[in-house]
């Protein structure tokens, strides 16, 4: 019963014009979805275990058992690898809701950039300041957006916890908003070790981590940028990332100009 797609596929020939080829996708379109409902479930079902295992710990820990330092960093342990878990569910969630639609415009709403990504900057200033880190931010005020929050403050979170993760003490990392003749662009750009070019083009797959151990450690779930491209891409947005290993990485996303609201900075006080 479902309709058959065929994709189709244009060579240029020499001097006859061009030869198309389709193929049935049918298929392959049907897997995906499949995939999609499929870890979209999972998780979900994942939540409501995972939340009362938190509770269960959090009330052990506030018990007498915890006085016996033993039982208590064990218990410690549980409740991070618990966090750890309701984090990749809650990121596996967002990612199952950005690849099942485009963004929905009766979801969508003018957004200040400027102010979020100020927001964002304060709730990671402990990191900011731990590592002595200076941020330059080049931020157009007036300059809003019309999309969905979650989406925005997605991209906004990630690329800027890793600009400051992946940055050495004592370095910058800098932040721009702003309008090209083409496009809205978020830019963020650090000084710390670079991507090597054999891995640039992985790093935004689910899971993909240039360095394995250096990154568990680090903490996150290796979706982040997975969850960046597919939040730009619902605009018909694109992620683009340029990297120098021993020099830096930019990552930029490109926003198309349609979407530009302006947010006079008087109106933004009231
Ligand atoms: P993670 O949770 O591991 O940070 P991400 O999807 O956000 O997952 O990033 C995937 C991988 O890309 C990271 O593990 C890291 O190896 C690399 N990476 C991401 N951002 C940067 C950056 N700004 N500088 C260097 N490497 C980065």
């Amino acid at each position: 019963d479902a309709q058959q797609i065929l994709e189709g596929m244009r060579y240029p020939l020499a001097d006859a014009g061009a030869l198309v080829i389709f193929r049935d996708v049918t298929r392959i379109r049907q897997l995906e979805q499949v995939r999609q409902d499929f870890v979209a479930n999972v998780s979900h079902e994942l939540r409501s275990p995972l939340t009362v295992v938190r509770g269960f710990l959090e009330n052990m820990l506030d018990s007498p058992i915890a006085a016996d330092d033993e039982v208590s960093s064990q218990l410690r342990l549980m409740e991070q690898q618990t966090l750890r878990m309701q984090s990749l569910v809650e990121d596996l969630l967002s990612l199952a809701r950005m690849e099942a639609a485009e963004a929905n415009p009766e979801h969508c709403e003018t957004l200040m950039i400027a102010a979020m990504i100020h927001n964002t900057l304060d709730t990671l200033a402990p990191a900011i300041v731990q590592k002595r880190l200076q941020i330059d931010t080049a931020l157009d005020g007036d300059l809003g957006i019309f999309a969905e929050t979650i989406d925005l403050t997605s991209i906004i979170r990630n690329l800027l916890e890793n600009a400051i993760k992946y940055t050495p003490a004592d370095r910058t990392v800098s932040v721009r908003w702003e309008r090209r003749s083409g496009d809205l662009r978020l830019v963020v750009q650090d000084t710390g070790d670079g991507i090597a070019a054999e891995h640039l083009q992985r790093i935004t797959e689910r899971f993909y981590r240039v360095d394995k151990g250096r990154s568990r450690r680090m903490g996150g779930t290796g979706l982040g940028l997975a969850i960046v491209r597919h939040a730009v891409e619902r605009y018909q947005g694109y992620l683009e990332v340029a990297s120098e290993v021993g020099k830096g990485t930019t990552f930029t996303a490109h926003f198309p100009l349609h979407l530009a609201r302006s947010f006079p900075s008087d109106s933004a006080v009231s």
